[in-house]
């Protein structure tokens, strides 16, 4: 799949048309079983990344997961990153700010959560709502918002030049007709019923105001490094095989190894044997 992560990424500058992208594309497998086999390695290699990353405690990984309602956010956490040991490894969800954090700016309840070396922070939505919610119900004036794209790739670099932050944004992208498909889904199995939100069918009403903020938060925000990938998202099992798989293609390209060990290994060995004969002596 090496031209999946060239296709799903939104170039720097570039305007996306979210209509001319199929949210249902499903690259060349036709199944979740045929591509299960897939998602398995893309894990089990992930896991040994992240291993390696926290034992190397030179670089950092922050995940951005966004999307419509029923986009996926939660399916893409619990799917993949279980994968990964939760040791090195935080999930933080933003929702709507409390009234301490509205009296500050709109960075500062972001700023804790960001990945310390040798971590992984996944945000299930974040910083950008701040430019798709609050732009799509005027909670702030436009003067405000507008200025906040800037803020952001500021912010983002920051997190990159000064502490070796690789960022991963993803746009879960779904049809109108999957999300509708979604909540039905909410309704009718009780084990999904805890999901469903009176906001869920209010917030449907502004699909296009939202796509219009969608698409340009993508245009101003996907930077070289803090890139945006636009995730076909109407099949589950697609939306998990392309982003395990550049995560994993993002790993590779830091070229981390495992840190040299802290003590004299002979020295340990020969404690060891001396600690072996002491216990076969007792
Ligand atoms: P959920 O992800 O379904 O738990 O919902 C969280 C809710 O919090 C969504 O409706 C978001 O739009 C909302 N939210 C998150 N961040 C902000 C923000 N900065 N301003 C206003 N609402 C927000
Ligand atoms: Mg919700």
């Amino acid at each position: 799949m090496p031209n999946l992560l060239n296709k799903l990424v939104v170039r720097p500058g570039s305007r996306v048309k979210l209509r001319d992208i199929d949210p249902g594309y499903h690259g060349h497998h036709e199944s979740h079983q045929e591509a299960l086999p897939d998602i398995q390695s893309h894990v089990q290699k992930m896991d040994r990344l992240q291993y390696l990353m926290y034992a190397e405690r030179k670089h950092s990984l922050l995940i951005v997961l966004q999307g419509l309602d029923a986009g996926g956010k939660d399916g893409v956490i619990r799917h993949i990153l279980t994968g990964m040991n939760p040791s090195g490894c935080r999930v933080t969800g933003f929702k709507q700010p409390t009234p301490e954090e509205l009296d500050h700016d709109f960075l500062w309840r972001v700023h804790p959560h960001v990945p310390g070396r040798g971590e992984v922070a996944i945000f299930n939505r974040s910083h950008y709502e701040d430019v798709l919610v609050v732009r799509v119900h005027e909670l702030a004036p436009a003067t405000v918002w507008s200025e906040r794209y800037r803020l952001i790739n500021d912010f983002e670099k920051q997190l990159y030049v000064e502490n070796g932050t690789t960022i991963l944004k993803f746009f879960l992208y779904i049809s109108k007709e999957e999300q509708l498909a979604r909540f039905k889904q909410r309704l009718d199995d009780p084990a999904r019923r805890w999901k469903i939100s009176s906001s869920d069918y209010k917030e449907r009403k502004f699909w296009p105001h939202y796509i219009q903020a969608f698409e340009e938060m993508l245009h101003r925000t996907s930077t070289k490094h803090a890139p945006w990938y636009v995730i076909p998202a109407n099949h589950k099992w697609f939306r998990d095989l392309a982003i395990s798989h550049i995560i994993n293609q993002s790993l590779e390209s830091l070229d981390m190894k495992l840190p040299k060990p802290t003590v004299n290994i002979a020295d340990i060995r020969r404690q060891y044997d001396l600690a072996q004969v002491a216990a076969k002596a007792s």
